[in-house]
């Protein structure tokens, strides 16, 4: 604030001296103009001024020769009409002949001094002509001047002709037209006699009026009466009566006159005055102009600073904040929630299902839609924004976890029915992952916990609401872990082979056995695939470790080739992952190649549900692994529900029936008679039916009993370690 002060300030300072600079430079500039100016008008005056004299003169020498010629006079009525006449065009006060001898004639008989009269005439005829000092016209108290020629008989002079001239015809000459009414000439004589002027005169002795003036000292007075009697120009300024004057002053050349143009400065103080105040109004103006470009630039700037908070910090579509803004506010919106605090995830379930049947735009309402619903439904401190497609995240405020799970439900509800659009089927079904937040951690920390449970929700159709808690946390460090250990395990060797024996039973031999995954971790020892599989399904790596396994698998196979042991079958799980890659084929023969081992001791166990989920590609798939000569065998019948069609149009080599199939068939009659009804419409399709998870002699007595082909379980070989399982082969030359 003071610092602002402090600036209009030194602005309002810097304005007046830049206005005074300013008055002062234009006064400066006015008056160098006026004393060109002056200088310039004084010439041309006492120029036009000489002429007019001349001129005046020369008349007067035209009518004295027509006088002349009239010689000898007689007061006749025909010369006193010609000099009347003169006296009319000419517009002077009288015209009169003062002959050497006899009666003077005038034009117009007025009373005059004799003495004077001797004197115009001794005056002219020294000189032939006479212009005499300005004279008071007796007849009329006019100022005039005595412009006279002699007349002549031949070369004898005869008389003198002379006329009164007003000096009032001289006054609109000795005006300076530039500089208005505040500019005037005066004629004077040496002594300073006034002769004429540019108006009408009060004083008659100019040097005398102004040895009152006030001259600096650079232009003293002394300086002008010298100047004056010498005849030379000269060039002044003083001060009279308040005012400030210019003089300039030039010799006529004419009775030793002197032609003083006089220019009061005080207009250019009043120009420069209003040049100053127009300049000033134009500076007002583009300080106006200025200052409003500069506001319209803020405004624009703030608008777009307002365009880029928005686009920063809105969304788009709904209108709610994003999660950019979630992120800046939410440190302070947690510590502004006055109960427990928790940030939940909405999701709407198949939204991708929404879009796809009711069309992007209709799903865009729907989202809109839900944006109003849930933020009408905050109470003060609570916050929502959409963070991506059909995800909106809130924070919210409770009391006890029961209620905040009951008004979720009911948020649910309320989304269910306001969004769902009346002329469609498609319900706007959603769920809510939340985290409580019960610690002080990061936002993305407290996002990450809240979006587990919403898996967790999307996962089990019982609860649409569910809540983060610790062994969710563990098992997500746990997976991290293993994500981080996993590529280095697979290039350790860490990742190590089991063998488990099926057994053939009518043979009673081993006739194969399935290859199953272990992870040597060295603080847990041989951890199970269970523990990695579903996780490596997640995240693809499986694709790799099942790659692994097979030439695993087939570099065993070799080696017992090499080695004189008989080639048992192996069994190898691949994930339903590789459906989707067509490469998968090729790939595998490329590795079983590599070992120069046959197609036909690999089989490739598929899960059930991989059928189910795409039919046609399972198909195909199966179709290209037989095209390669590979074996394929459904894993885990029974846990899906295939239909014997399906199975005829898959033409698996071999059915595996699933442990819980069969662990249900101990005491229970029905469930036996369920087991036999697959076993004998597996065999019915010309498959092999093999039966896992054979735990008891009673089971395999049962599975032996109702036709089953193979049997794999602890109940004949847990599964085992490479070293151990060779010990069962036997030699190839007793290989059948
Ligand atoms: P699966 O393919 O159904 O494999 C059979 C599982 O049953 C094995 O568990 C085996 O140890 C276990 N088992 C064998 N006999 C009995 C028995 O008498 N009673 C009981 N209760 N269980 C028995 P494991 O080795 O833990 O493997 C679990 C699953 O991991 C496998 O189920 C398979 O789906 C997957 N898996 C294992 N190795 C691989 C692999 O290399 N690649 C892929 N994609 N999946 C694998
Ligand atoms: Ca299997
Ligand atoms: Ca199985």
């Amino acid at each position: 604030m003071l610092t602002l002060c402090l600036l209009f300030l030194a602005a309002g300072g810097l304005l007046t001296v830049g206005v005074a600079v300013y008055w002062h430079y234009v006064g400066n500039l006015l008056e160098r103009d006026a004393v060109e100016q002056i200088v310039s008008a004084g010439n041309e005056t006492a120029e036009s001024f000489r002429r007019a004299l001349e001129a005046d003169q020369r008349i007067v020498d035209t009518i004295a020769i027509t006088v002349q010629n009239n010689y000898p006079w007689r007061k006749t009525n025909q010369l006193e009409r010609f000099l009347n006449l003169q006296v009319k065009y000419n517009e002077f006060d009288n015209l009169g002949i003062i002959p050497l001898s006899g009666d003077v004639l005038l034009a117009r008989s007025v009373e005059l001094d004799n003495t004077w009269l001797q004197h115009i005439l001794t005056e002219t005829l020294k000189e032939e002509t006479y212009l005499s000092s300005r004279y008071t016209n007796p007849a009329n108290g006019r100022s005039v001047l005595v412009v006279a020629a002699s007349l002549h008989d031949g070369l004898k002079p005869v008389g003198v002709l002379f006329a009164l001239v007003p000096t009032e015809r001289y006054k609109s000459l000795l005006t300076l037209p530039s500089a208005g009414e505040s500019g005037i000439s005066y004629v004077i004589s040496p002594s300073g006699e006034l002769q004429a002027a540019g108006r009408t005169m009060t004083s008659t002795n100019m040097l005398e009026l102004l040895s009152w003036a006030d001259f600096s000292k650079e232009y003293p007075f002394s300086a002008l009466r010298e100047q004056v009697k010498n005849g030379e120009p000269i060039f002044m300024r003083y001060r009279l009566g308040g005012r400030s004057q210019l003089l300039y002053g030039v010799s006529l050349q004419v009775n030793g006159w002197y032609l003083l143009s006089i220019l009061s400065t005080d207009f250019i103080q009043a120009q420069a005055q209003h040049l100053t105040g127009v300049s000033l109004m134009l500076f007002a103006f583009i300080v106006l102009l200025f200052g409003l470009l500069v506001l319209y630039m803020f405004r624009l700037r703030a608008y777009s600073n307002y365009q880029l908070f928005k686009t920063a910090f809105v969304d788009n579509l709904t209108g709610v904040d994003n999660l950019n803004r979630m992120i800046q506010l939410f440190p302070d919106r947690v510590r502004g929630v006055k109960e427990s605090a928790a940030l939940a995830i909405f999701d709407i379930l198949k939204f991708k299902a929404i879009n796809d049947m009711l069309g992007y735009e209709r799903g865009n309402q729907i989202l809109q839609r839900v944006a109003l619903v849930l933020q009408a439904n905050l109470t003060s401190g609570e916050h929502v924004c959409r963070s991506a497609a059909d995800n909106f995240v809130l924070l919210l405020s409770f009391n006890d976890r029961k209620d905040l799970r009951a008004r979720l439900n009911h948020l649910i509800t309320l989304v269910r029915r306001d969004c769902t659009a009346a002329e469609t089927f498609m319900m706007v079904n959603s769920v809510f992952g939340v985290y409580e937040l019960a610690e002080p951690v990061p936002f993305y920390i407290a996002l990450d916990r809240a979006r587990l449970a919403l898996e967790n929700a999307k996962r089990s159709s019982a609860k649409e609401v569910q809540f983060y808690d610790e062994k969710d946390r563990h098992r997500i460090l746990r997976e991290r872990q293993l994500e981080g250990m996993m590529e280095q395990a697979l290039a350790d060797g860490s990742f190590a082979l089991m063998l488990q024996p099926k057994i053939g039973f009518q043979s009673g031999r081993m006739e194969g056995a399935e290859v199953l995954v272990r992870w040597y971790q060295p603080d847990r020892g041989l951890v199970r695939p269970d523990d990695f599989i579903p996780l490596f399904e997640k995240n693809g790596f499986i694709l790799k470790l099942d790659m692994f396994i097979l030439s695993q698998s087939a570099k065993l196979l070799a080696k017992w080739y090499h080695e004189g042991k008989e080639q048992v079958p192996l069994s190898v799980n691949f994930s339903r992952l590789h459906l989707n890659d067509s490469r998968y084929i090729p790939q595998m023969s490329k590795l079983v190649d590599e070992h120069q081992v046959p197609h036909r001791l690999i089989e490739v166990e598929l899960t059930e549900t991989v059928i189910l989920n795409n039919r046609e590609l399972a198909q195909s798939v199966v179709r290209g692994l037989h095209n390669k000569g590979f074996s394929v065998a459904m894993d885990d019948f029974g846990s899906g529900y295939s239909s014997l069609n399906v199975l005829k149009s898959l033409q698996f080599d071999s059915i595996k029936l699933d442990k819980e199939f069969l662990s249900g068939s101990e005491q229970n009659e029905t469930a036996r008679k369920v087991v036999q009804g697959a076993v004998e419409m597996i065999k019915s399709i010309g498959a092999t039916v093999v039966a896992e998870g054979v735990e008891t002699a009673d089971q395999a007595e049962f599975l032996r009993r109702i036709g089953c082909d193979v049997a794999q379980g602890y109940y004949f070989s847990r599964p085992l370690p490479v070293k151990e399982f060779e010990q069962l082969l036997l030699p190839r030359s007793t290989e059948k």
